[in-house]
């Protein structure tokens, strides 16, 4: 059997270069509750990305938990099924409905068109999210947000380093949303971030990531615990080292991936807009109807050669049994969504994948094309 692919693989720096910061830890005995290096990682990444400020988390999960609640959003919130379950989970845990909308099928985020039509006097926020990386369309959901007086939350897990004409994709929106998960183009073993527009609402975040302590006798909230850790914030650090040169990688395998595919019809690859510095977070395959095989069968052929690939996002949210009962998640209201769920396979995509690897990837996909 030949080695295992995996759909991705963390990023991990030499071991040699962790052992200073653990040092530094063990000496310090700073463990957490905003130590030294959960400090410098906000600062660094801050600058890195280019925002004005950031909240680090202990996961995604609980940043965006936390975001809900730092807007105070209620009601009803028109998001995506095309996602992972978070997204939606994040607004359960809040007591919020979800209102699930049709996304653009070339894109794969939300539609603008459908937004405004889900819209009812119940709602107060749009949770969208920029999938695979890839922008949703900022301006538009902007207008419509303004015009209804609603909040936007991104859920940017995918869009670490996400840029568009020379701008953070990550600016948009009340609050933006990043998950530093294991399977992430950067990652803190687990961990996520809020990207907060002023120093007034991270003020307002940090207290409600600590359980509402605003210092040693004042609880200000009913917080929650979402801190991270400084093993997870050292990890942070050091991968800032790397990450150039990860999603260098990242892009020369998708670039491969793309001219391997690009003359077979009965398969689409995501066209990444004009002006945008991707991070190629995944790589999605789209297996059109008239492929000679189906997306399931090729998935299955695949992980006989050993190849795990991903049907990301397969089953949609909204088929999910706490979702499926609402009334927005009916089929017929979500065409585009359901037909990409079952087109879709997501290749493996990571700075260690060789290329003897993704050959193998390469000529299973494309034999099953004759
Ligand atoms: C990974 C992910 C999350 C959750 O992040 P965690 O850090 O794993 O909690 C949320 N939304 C999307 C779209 C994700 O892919």
């Amino acid at each position: 059997m030949k080695e295992q692919l995996p759909v991705t693989s963390p990023l991990l720096p030499p071991l040699e270069e962790f052992i200073p910061y653990l040092e530094r830890i063990w000496t310090n005995r700073r463990l957490t509750n905003n130590g030294p290096f959960h400090q410098q990682l906000e600062t660094e990444l801050a600058s890195y990305l280019g925002v004005e400020h950031l909240s680090l988390f202990a996961n995604g999960t609980l940043a965006l938990v936390t975001a809900l609640q730092a807007l105070r959003i209620s009601g009803e919130v028109i998001t995506t099924p095309y996602t992972f379950a978070a997204t939606a989970h994040s607004l359960l845990w809040n007591g919020i409905k979800p209102v699930f909308v049709d996304i653009d099928p070339l894109t794969c985020n939300l539609d603008p068109d459908r937004i405004e039509e889900a819209i009812t006097p119940a709602t107060t926020a749009i949770l969208p999210v920029h999938c695979y990386g890839i922008p949703c369309d900022v301006e538009r959901i902007e207008r419509i947000a303004d015009t209804y007086g609603l909040k936007v939350i991104y859920d940017a897990a995918h869009a670490f380093g996400v840029r568009r004409n020379e701008h953070s994709i990550l600016r948009h929106g009340d609050l933006s949303i990043l998950s530093f998960h294991a399977t992430k183009v950067f990652n803190t073993f687990e961990g996520g971030a809020i990207v907060c527009p002023d120093a007034k609402i991270k003020q307002r975040i940090d207290y409600l990531k600590n359980f509402g302590f605003a210092d040693e006798v004042t609880v200000v909230a009913p917080g929650i615990n979402g801190k991270m850790n400084e093993v997870s914030a050292a990890m942070g650090l050091l991968q800032l080292k790397h990450i150039d040169s990860a999603l260098n990688a990242r892009a020369a395998i998708h670039q491969r991936y793309q001219q391997a595919f690009q003359n077979i019809p009965t398969l689409r690859m995501q066209q990444p807009p004009p002006g945008l510095v991707w991070n190629h977070a995944y790589c999605p395959l789209f297996i059109l109807p008239e492929h000679p095989i189906n997306r399931d069968v090729l998935y299955e052929r695949l992980k006989a050669n050993n190849i795990h690939a991903r049907r990301y996002f397969y089953p949609l949210i909204s088929s999910f049994p706490m979702y499926r009962g609402l009334q927005s998640a009916a089929g017929r209201l979500l065409p585009n969504a359901n037909r990409l769920a079952e087109q879709v396979l997501c290749l493996p995509i990571y700075p260690a994948l060789d290329s003897t690897g993704q050959e193998r990837v390469i000529d299973i996909v494309l034999d099953s094309a004759r």
